[in-house]
């Protein structure tokens, strides 16, 4: 059987309803919405959409596992225990996740395999590794009414999350918001994109098998506009841990302040990658190529603004439109397939307009622009130089392959370009100049900054953004402490 067929079989196996209070929620004849494959075109799975009754059993499960429940009594050292063998069961179906979000997504075979996976199976050892140290702090104080005092701060798990995620990498993403919720000890109720919920709803299988207790963990497939917003209006939710694009941000936020209850938000980009007149331009041309277009430069941190020394600016434009033209753009499943496809038709066409705008705008179309003649949501890994910093094809993030290249003069000007954004979330800068590359990381405004290499990522690392892009951070420490409030008691001696 073909690699495809065997995803293909994976994706109709996969359960296909809500998984609420430890089970799969079989019963009810509640509406459906088709998952498609965006290579074929093709129906994938038809899923169950939660309603307005899973909502709610998910979020009171998740309060009374927590409130005396076994999950709420479990400490922190056997949380990190199901943690543990939650990442080793994900390690030992890490091909079968790679596959269906490969099916799902449209992502070429290797993206998952050397990014998406291994962060994800890494981020769930983490945070295993984390949930027996969450500590408090002793603060030494001077004494209340001439008596002394003794303070200290305890960590105490946020309560029910809300976990909403996109559908660019599912599995990943999710990774990023379960985990250090478990190891905080609160309850996550995830709300996967409908576009991909399916690595979503196997993983509730593994989260399952790993043995956490029920309603510990709940997932709902559905639509944003139908069971997101019934999620984030729950008035049970005590914090929203959102990934999604700045527009339904702004709904979730506007919702969290409804309740007064605290979010993460990570949201979109137009992040710049500096390309130094003294960098190894080679290697700087294969790192932005990476950075547009992996996954389709559907990626939050695409690096989608390309500034470009102008003494260089020349013969760095070949080098990466020379990348661009050897993409090979094809079924994830082929054998030699550099680029797959956008998600739906919907992008597509967001996309095929952008490259519209930067035409009429007069950027100077360098590669791509088209879409070949064949099947599903395709489209040419695109490139518009002698852009300016003005025009929208630099000021609004597409979310495709389309990198539109500027040039400039100092550093002075890399700097103000990069910051002259309503986003700032990443930035990558290619130098072989140790100063240069530590003053422009100060100067420029990013959660992340990357030195030759683009997004190099890791669970350790805090990952977020500020402006457009959002707000909090997650991963590393902040991830739990994004999960859990600080209480100060103070005894009175
Ligand atoms: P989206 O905002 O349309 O959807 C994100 C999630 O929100 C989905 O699960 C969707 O169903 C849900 N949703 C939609 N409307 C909702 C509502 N009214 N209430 C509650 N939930 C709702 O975004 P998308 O198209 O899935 O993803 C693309 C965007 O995500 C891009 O802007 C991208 O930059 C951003 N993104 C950011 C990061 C990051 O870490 N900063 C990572 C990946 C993607």
């Amino acid at each position: 059987m073909s690699k495809r067929a065997e995803a293909e079989e994976l994706a109709s196996s996969v359960p296909s309803v809500p998984y609420v209070a430890g089970t799969w929620d079989t019963a009810k004849a509640a509406g459906t919405f088709d998952v498609i494959d965006p290579v074929t075109e093709r129906v994938l799975a038809t899923v169950t959409e939660a309603d307005a009754a899973d909502v709610d059993l998910a979020v009171s499960a998740g309060h009374s596992a927590l409130d005396g429940g076994e999950w709420g009594r479990m400490d922190g050292a056997a949380r990190g225990v199901l943690l543990g063998r939650l990442a080793d069961l994900l390690d030992s179906r890490a091909e079968d996740f790679a596959n269906l979000e490969s099916l799902e997504v449209g992502k070429p075979g290797i993206e998952p395999r050397v990014i998406d996976l291994p962060q994800a199976v890494q981020t769930f050892r983490h945070y295993a590794g984390w949930a027996d140290k969450i500590e408090g702090r002793t603060i030494p104080t001077p004494g209340y009414m001439g008596r002394k005092t003794l303070s200290y701060t305890v960590r105490r798990p946020i309560g029910v999350v809300a976990a909403i995620t996109p559908w660019n990498s599912p599995t990943m993403i999710g990774s990023w918001k379960i985990a250090p919720a478990l190891a905080a000890g609160c309850a996550v109720v995830l709300k996967p994109a409908e576009d991909a919920p399916l690595t979503s709803l196997l993983l509730a299988r593994l989260i399952h098998e790993a043995g956490f207790p029920p309603g510990a963990f709940s997932v709902l497939p559905g639509r944003g506009a139908t069971t997101g917003n019934l999620l984030i209006e729950h008035p049970g939710v005590d914090k929203i841990s959102f990934t999604g694009s700045p527009e339904t941000g702004r709904v979730v936020a506007t919702a969290a302040v409804k309740g007064f209850r605290p979010t993460t938000l990570e949201l979109g980009g137009k992040s710049p990658q500096i390309v130094f007149a003294d960098a190894d331009l080679d290697a700087a041309a294969d790192g932005v190529a990476l950075g547009i277009f992996a996954n389709q430069g559907q990626v939050c941190a695409a690096g989608s603004r390309i500034l470009v020394a102008r003494s260089v600016y020349g013969e760095f434009v070949d080098r990466l439109v020379a990348r661009a033209e050897a993409a090979v753009l094809g079924d994830p499943f082929d054998q030699g397939t550099t680029m797959g496809a956008l998600i739906n038709a919907k992008q597509l066409e967001r996309v095929a307009r952008y490259i519209r705008i930067g035409r009429d705008e007069g950027a100077r179309l360098v590669a791509g622009g088209g879409r070949p003649d064949r099947s599903g949501y395709f489209i040419e890994p695109t490139l518009f130089a002698d852009a300016s910093n003005d025009m929208t094809i630099a000021r609004e993030e597409i979310f495709g392959p389309v990198g539109t290249i500027i040039a400039f003069d100092t550093d002075d000007d890399a700097v103000a370009l990069a910051n002259d954004s309503d986003f700032a979330l990443a930035a990558t800068l290619w130098t072989s100049d140790l100063t240069r590359a530590h003053s422009v990381a100060q100067r420029v405004q990013a959660g992340a900054v990357a030195v030759n290499g683009w997004s190099p990522l890791d669970p350790r690392l805090p990952w977020g953004g500020s402006k457009l892009s959002g707000h909090g951070r997650e991963l590393g420490r902040a991830g739990i402490e994004a999960n859990t409030e600080e209480k100060t008691v103070t005894v009175v001696l």
